[in-house]
């Protein structure tokens, strides 16, 4: 009876593996089906510098537009590209519309940035920065147009090859931003060291600061520390004006987060954070 209460256990384990594999091996040919009809679109989430209230960057945030589902978020789809290395094709149309938008934001006078998050698996790819800078060249993208967003982790493992490379790209005037701050494993020590411009402090080290004294004595010395290193800050995830004002007495100026404005299409974007007779130059060219 055991034996065969095992057996059944194994059988049913055997059977949800491959219908888990099956699931998968779907979802991934879904994947790429849905990057050759377009399925894909990118929206757009200002980060505000509050003494001016003007945008200073734009964060490209993908979205899949399934066509019988609402709009999927990255959440769902971006960790299981990373996995199958379907994040490579996905990622090199990511950069090829955001050089062609940076392009034509710079074109009609903007001088708002346009971030792109980078992942692991993108940055492994011997010619991750080749095929960037053809994407530029392509689109003629200044650099000065665009960041690059790389989460803290692969900042900190990154080898001398892609740190050199990095380099390069910031020398040229790509800005290096380090992305969900405070969420990783850091050497600190390193932090220095790094090609870097600016560092987002992740929304959890910030959800609390209202509420907890100890969250807000473990978010100002982030602060502290970054500050202290000469790179800007840049705090995500911001949710209230309370949030906000306890952040710029611990010294923080440029923000992200819904209280802000929710990434949006394009169009709104420029309606609302560009001025607005360029925003109209874009819209038209
Ligand atoms: P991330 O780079 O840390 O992006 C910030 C995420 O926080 C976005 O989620 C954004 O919509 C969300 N967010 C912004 N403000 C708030 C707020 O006030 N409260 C809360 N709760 N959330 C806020 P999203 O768009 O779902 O993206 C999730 C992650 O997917 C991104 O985290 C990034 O790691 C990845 N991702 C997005 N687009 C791309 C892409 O084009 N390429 C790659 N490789 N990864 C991407
Ligand atoms: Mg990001
Ligand atoms: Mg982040
Ligand atoms: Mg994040």
């Amino acid at each position: 009876h055991a034996k065969a209460n095992g057996r059944g256990r194994v059988e049913l384990f055997t059977a949800k593996l491959a219908r888990a594999a099956a699931g998968r091996a779907e979802l991934e040919r879904d994947l790429r089906i849905a990057l050759e009809r377009g399925e894909f679109v990118l929206q757009f989430q200002p980060q505000i510098d509050i003494g001016s209230g003007a945008a200073v960057v734009a964060e490209a945030l993908v979205r899949w537009a399934h066509p019988d589902r609402d709009m999927v978020l990255p959440g769902t789809f971006v960790p299981f590209a990373e996995e199958t290395g379907v994040i490579v094709e996905l990622g090199d149309w990511v950069m090829d519309r955001v050089c062609q938008t940076a392009a034509e934001w710079a074109q009609a006078g903007l001088t708002q940035r346009i971030a792109i998050n980078i992942s692991t698996r993108e940055l492994a790819q011997v010619d991750f920065f080749m095929r960037l800078r053809h994407a530029m060249a392509r689109h003629g993208t200044p650099a000065e147009a665009l960041e690059l967003e790389i989460t803290e982790t692969l900042a900190m493992e990154m080898e001398a090859r892609l740190l050199d490379q990095l380099h390069a790209l910031r020398k040229d005037g790509v800005r290096i931003a380090i992305d969900d701050f405070g969420t990783g494993y850091s050497n600190l020590s390193r932090l220095k060291d790094l090609p870097v411009d600016r560092v987002k402090i992740d929304r959890s080290l910030v959800e609390d600061i209202t509420l907890s004294a100890e969250a807000r004595t473990i978010c100002s010395a982030v602060i502290g520390l970054i500050q202290g290193l000469g790179l800007e800050t840049v705090v995500e995830g911001v949710e209230s004006q309370d949030q906000v004002d306890m952040l710029r007495i611990m010294g923080c100026a440029v923000f992200q987060g819904y209280h802000l404005s929710t990434p949006l299409n394009e169009e709104d974007y420029l309606a609302r954070f560009a001025p607005s007779r360029l925003g109209q130059k874009v819209l038209d060219a």
